[in-house]
């Protein structure tokens, strides 16, 4: 005989937007509206550096709550790539034995 654990039972309400079903859990949390909702509904500002040489300014982007995530992927990213790698210890050749010095 199987014995399935039962999940923690969620007690769901009606989203006050699009009448979805949602967790009452969520708006516990501080959401008002469902997970559809609140993706669609929220906006991000991301100031947006423009123009090239002498001629830029900076715009404000506005975004849905998915295009920032992905923005800021990707800048983690960039970010990530401009990091000095390891490599550079390349030309030492181990084992090593580190030795405490400061006493
Ligand atoms: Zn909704």
């Amino acid at each position: 005989m199987y014995q399935t654990k039962t999940m923690e039972k969620l007690e769901m309400m009606e989203c006050p937007k699009c009448g979805n079903s949602m967790p009452v859990k969520r708006r516990e949390l501080g959401y008002h509206v469902c997970v559809n909702c609140s993706t669609v509904s929220a906006k991000r500002g991301v100031p947006v550096m423009r123009g090239t040489g002498d001629h830029t300014w900076v715009d404000l982007e506005v975004m849905t709550q998915e295009q920032f995530e992905r923005y800021e992927e990707m800048e983690n990213k960039t970010k990530t790539e401009i990091t000095p790698s390891k490599t550079e210890g390349r030309n030492l050749q181990g084992p090593f034995t580190i030795v405490e010095t400061d006493k």
